[in-house]
């Protein structure tokens, strides 16, 4: 895929990219968007459960997400997961993609999954074994109510698990109890079972800092990017 221009800003594609970037020719966003996005790639535990964190939430993946959420612009689909992609093919590439449950409301709103349209460039089996009980205003609650939302995640019985290893994925991680509800309907399950999300919240990469839950970076997931990003 050569883009000529960035997806985000429609500014051309080479502005400020890296030599290395330029060379690859790979490129979705420009040099100028990509810098101001801070990868993470962060291996650490939700209580049993690997987490592997590709970038921290912050204004710019705050703007892009709420872009393509609430603006409706598809288009914008690709730029979240471009430059893990490969990685994460090759990483989970026996794993079965986990969704947690999109709100039905939201649903019918925009017309479209927003995480399913950002894992489009990657060829793996998705699985949805949730739904959600009611419908909950995740933004307008404080950090410390969101952390009940919990409560409203099900499991949908009906829909069998695969026998693979099963990777729970989300967009954006604020405290994680969301993945931990999920993992919780599903730690039955004997194959491994392993999260990967998007982005996450400051307050709760710290909180992984403060339980010395920030493990070794066993997830390189692109030298590249971090030689560019930083
Ligand atoms: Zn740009």
């Amino acid at each position: 895929m050569k883009q000529e221009r960035c997806l985000y800003c429609f500014e051309n594609i080479q502005n400020n990219l890296s030599f290395h970037d330029w060379l690859r020719q790979d490129d979705v966003l420009c040099g100028k968007c990509k810098s101001k996005l801070h990868v993470l790639q962060l291996d650490t535990q939700l209580e049993k459960m690997p987490l592997h964190i590709l970038y921290e939430y912050n204004e710019t993946m705050e703007s892009m997400i709420f872009q393509m959420k609430e603006g409706r612009d598809i288009a914008l689909a690709p730029v979240f997961f471009h430059s893990f992609r490969k990685k994460i093919i090759d990483r989970y590439r026996h794993s079965t993609i986990v969704l947690l449950p999109s709100s039905k409301e939201k649903y019918a709103e925009r017309g479209f999954q927003p995480v399913k349209e950002m894992l489009k460039g990657i060829p793996m089996n998705i699985v949805e074994p949730f739904y959600k009980s009611e419908d909950h205003k995740q933004s307008l609650q404080s950090f410390e109510e969101r952390v009940h939302i919990d409560r409203i995640i099900q499991r949908d019985y009906k829909i069998s698990l695969p026998k693979t290893p099963l990777l729970l994925l989300d967009d954006v991680c604020t405290s994680g109890s969301s993945l931990k509800r999920a993992y919780d309907l599903i730690k039955e399950h004997t194959y491994k079972i392993e999260a990967l999300v998007l982005c996450a919240h400051p307050l709760f990469v710290e909180s992984c800092d403060k339980k010395g839950l920030r493990h070794r970076k066993s997830f390189s997931i692109l030298e590249t990017v971090v030689r560019n990003g930083r």
